[in-house]
Parts: C-alpha cells; sequence; structure tokens
C-alpha cells in the first residue's frame, strides 16, 4: 500500500533521485515544468496521482505496441508470479521468447538476451571489436545507442540537449575509439572508411533514427551502409532497440530488406518489463562466452517474468496483418494530422512545422525544413516544442518531454482515440 502522502509525490522523488528521477528525460528539464508522476495505465490512458486521465503517445518509450496492461501480458505475467521469477539457471521460459525473435528475425541464428538496450549494444560492440581486432566504433550524430561510455559521443535522446557534445565522466581514450559522423551520408562513411584502414572494428546505426526525433533513412542509405562495410571488412550493427518488432515484424532489416551483422533489441521484446538483446550469425555469435573468449553475462538475464511478457507480446503481434492494420490506421492519422498542427502553431505562433513518422512512430518537429540528419535536427525550435508539449499537456495529452524524441503509438491507439485526438486539436481544445 502507498503510504500517506504528506507532500507531493515529486517533491520527495527530489530529496531521493537526482532531478527526481532514474532517467533524465523524465524530469521535463527539456520543456520546463514539473513532472507530471502517473499512478495507473491501461492501454492508451495514463492517470496522474489526481485520477486525472492523459492520452499517452510516450507509451514507455517503446514496449507497448500493444499498449499497457495488454491483458494477456498481464493475465500470463500473474500466472508466472506463481511458478518461478528468477533462478539463475535455464529455463523454458527464455526458449519461448528466443524462438519467437528468432522466428520473427532469422538473422539472428543466436542471440543472447540481456537486461536493457544499452547492455546489448555495449555487448555487441565488445564483439565486434573481439570479431575484428579492431578498436574502433563508427556511429552517427544525433544516435543513441544507450548510456554506455564510449556511446555518449554526440549521443540524441537525452544527451541531445545536454550543454555538452557528450557525457562528463568518459576519459578522452574511451570517446576517442568512437567516432561519430552525419546520419544519411554514406561519403563520410567513405571517408571515415579511408581515413582508419583496418582500425574500425563496426558501424553502428539506428537503422530509421528516432532519437534525434524519427528520421528516415534516405533511400539507398542502409543498403550502401552494407556495401561499405562488407567491402571494408566492417561490422553492420543495426541498434533495433526501437525498431525492432516496431517498424515490421522483423524489424527496420526487413521493412528495408538490408541484413545486418549484428542486431541489438530492446523494448517490445520485454513486454515492458527490463529487457534486451543481440544477436547474428551462428559464428559469431559462438564468440560469446561460454562458447567463446568475450566474456557476458547476467544474474537477471533471461528472467521468466520478463520471458513471459515479451513472448506473450511477440505471440499478439505474430497475427497476419497486425503491422498492415496498425500502418493504415496510423498513416491516416497523420494526413489528418499535420495539417491541424501546422494550423494550430501558426495560430499560436510556433512557427513552421513538419511532422515525420515510420509506421506507429511519429515526431512533430518545429523546423520549416525536413529533418534529415542531427544538424537539420538541431535547426528546430525546441521552445515552441516546449509550448506545444505544455498546450497538449493541458488538455490531457502526455507527448514526449523533448523535441528529440518519438511518439509512440500502438494497437490501443484506435480510431476512435485517434479522431477525439484530432477533435482537440481542430477545436483548440474545447
Ligand atoms: N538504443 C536505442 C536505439 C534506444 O532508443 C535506447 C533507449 N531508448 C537504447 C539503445 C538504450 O536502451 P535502454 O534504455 O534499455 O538501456
Amino acid at each position: 500500500m502507498l503510504s500517506p502522502k504528506l507532500k507531493p509525490v515529486f517533491e520527495e522523488a527530489l530529496e531521493i533521485f537526482p532531478g527526481g528521477v532514474n532517467s533524465p528525460v523524465r524530469s521535463f528539464a527539456a520543456v520546463g515544468g514539473t513532472p507530471v508522476v502517473f499512478s495507473r495505465a491501461l492501454g492508451a490512458t495514463l492517470w496522474d496521482d489526481s485520477g486525472r486521465p492523459y492520452g499517452d503517445l510516450v507509451q514507455g518509450w517503446g514496449p507497448h505496441i500493444l499498449g499497457h496492461r495488454n491483458p494477456k501480458v498481464e493475465m500470463l505475467v500473474k500466472r508466472q508470479l506463481g511458478r518461478q521469477w528468477s533462478v539463475g539457471a535455464p529455463t523454458p521460459e527464455e526458449n519461448q521468447l528466443g524462438r519467437l525473435i528468432q522466428i520473427a528475425m532469422p538473422h539472428l541464428e543466436r542471440l543472447r538476451l540481456v537486461n536493457s538496450g544499452t547492455e546489448a549494444v555495449m555487448s555487441a560492440l565488445r564483439l565486434a571489436r573481439a570479431w575484428t581486432g579492431r578498436p574502433l566504433i563508427l556511429k552517427m550524430d544525433g544516435g543513441y545507442h544507450g548510456h554506455s561510455d564510449g556511446l555518449l559521443v554526440r549521443a540524441g535522446s537525452g544527451a541531445a540537449q545536454l550543454a555538452q557534445a557528450s557525457s562528463e565522466g568518459v576519459s578522452t581514450s574511451t570517446a576517442a575509439q568512437t567516432i561519430s559522423i552525419p546520419f544519411n551520408d554514406l561519403e563520410a562513411v567513405r571517408v571515415a572508411l579511408a581515413a582508419y584502414p583496418l582500425q574500425i572494428a563496426a558501424v553502428i546505426v539506428e537503422p530509421v533514427a528516432a532519437n534525434m526525433g524519427v528520421v528516415l533513412p534516405q533511400p539507398g542509405y542502409l543498403q550502401g551502409l552494407r556495401d561499405l562495410t562488407r567491402a571494408a571488412g566492417v561490422l553492420l550493427i543495426f541498434d533495433e532497440v526501437i525498431t525492432g518488432f516496431r517498424v515490421a515484424k522483423g524489424g527496420a532489416a526487413q521493412r528495408f530488406g538490408v541484413t545486418p551483422d549484428l542486431t541489438c533489441l530492446g523494448k517490445i521484446i520485454g513486454g515492458g518489463l527490463p529487457c534486451g538483446a543481440f544477436g547474428g550469425s551462428r559464428e559469431l555469435m559462438d564468440q560469446v562466452a561460454p562458447l567463446g573468449p568475450v566474456y557476458q553475462a547476467g544474474t537477471l538475464s533471461g528472467n521468466p517474468l520478463t520471458m513471459v511478457a515479451g513472448a506473450a507480446v511477440l505471440q499478439q503481434i505474430s497475427k497476419p496483418g497486425f503491422y498492415e492494420d496498425l500502418e493504415d490506421r496510423f498513416l491516416a492519422f497523420y494526413e489528418q494530422l499535420e495539417p491541424m498542427v501546422k494550423n494550430l502553431a501558426h495560430e499560436r505562433g510556433w512557427g513552421p512545422v513538419v511532422l515525420q513518422s515510420c509506421a506507429s512512430l511519429f515526431t512533430v518537429f518545429f523546423s520549416s525544413e525536413e529533418v534529415k540528419d542531427w544538424t537539420s535536427a538541431s535547426r528546430c525550435t525546441v521552445k515552441s516544442y516546449s509550448q506545444w508539449f505544455h498546450w497538449m499537456l493541458g488538455r490531457g495529452y502526455f507527448l514526449p518531454p523533448a523535441q528529440f524524441e518519438a511518439c509512440f503509438l500502438g494497437q490501443s491507439h484506435d480510431k476512435a482515440w485517434l479522431n477525439r485526438l484530432l477533435r482537440v486539436l481542430k477545436n483548440g481544445g474545447v
């Protein structure tokens, strides 16, 4: 039971956690104001601690493609509570989730389950360095791959609005092992590969960038990365922590028809409980301990509660037509949403707006130009985004509290829900 409230929850949180939060973007630092504290979630709705409902376009930052507390997930997790939670030994539950991932993504001939996207990426990079015997990693400006040291170099997401280009506390020698170049720029990849011959272990990319807002790969970009990396003996890593099971069942690899050497997953595969995974060909993954020399481990990895939640989600999204239905519904929604937000922004003096989307992901950029990379993203008017965010919050909608993030939709954003949102925009919230 919650203790009787002596002070507002967030005020208390400030006395316990740095900035009152356990992950920086939650603090509203990028939009101003005090974070809303949520006490209950169901489908596409969140309720704050006074019982006020909010339409949720964050959806836990991605795991809930079926909405909060999907009944089947909830039922199976409850049943699992009466069996086992974490035993630190092989279990049938991990096979079930692993198999479902393999079926959707056959290029993951072997995979390892971990507890977060950060862990998945960190481990994949270690493997890439071991496999190639090379030290350097190539990433894209504004790409976010978790908070491990070497990847906080010109990172997106919560790190994008920090004062520095990367985090304090990352040693110069570690940061120097990461080369960051613009997204959607194959020439920059060519130049980097030529500048560091036989030194680059891997190119890591969000195949649809979602941590500088939603930025699509330009036609031919992903295939170009595939060709250039293959020719240079460099591993191509798709960070599909967001795009995996979201932009298609088989992730961006399936949607764009490009197969990477290693894939990192998170979010949806854990059904809302902590989870990540990395995988690739059998030959490559057999380098991981205990078979090979690349050490990687985790006390809670593959824990049965997460496994059951993730499997319950993957089973439901495997039904034929699941992604097609979502895509049709959201395309029709975006077509109506974009002119309405443009109008609203015009009326309220927030300036020009561009909407960019991929499947159930979208971002409203306050910009006059298409966003193609971090340079164009950084030209957005973040003050206008804050105004839009607070306007929507005041009308009971919870958007990502920062410009450089994606809105997440899913199965529970049905037509009636989407139409309600459009009506709010049309009527100016009355
Ligand atoms: N990669 C990508 C593409 C992400 O979006 C994120 C988190 N949003 C991560 C890695 C890190 O995942 P986690 O927060 O689970 O460590």
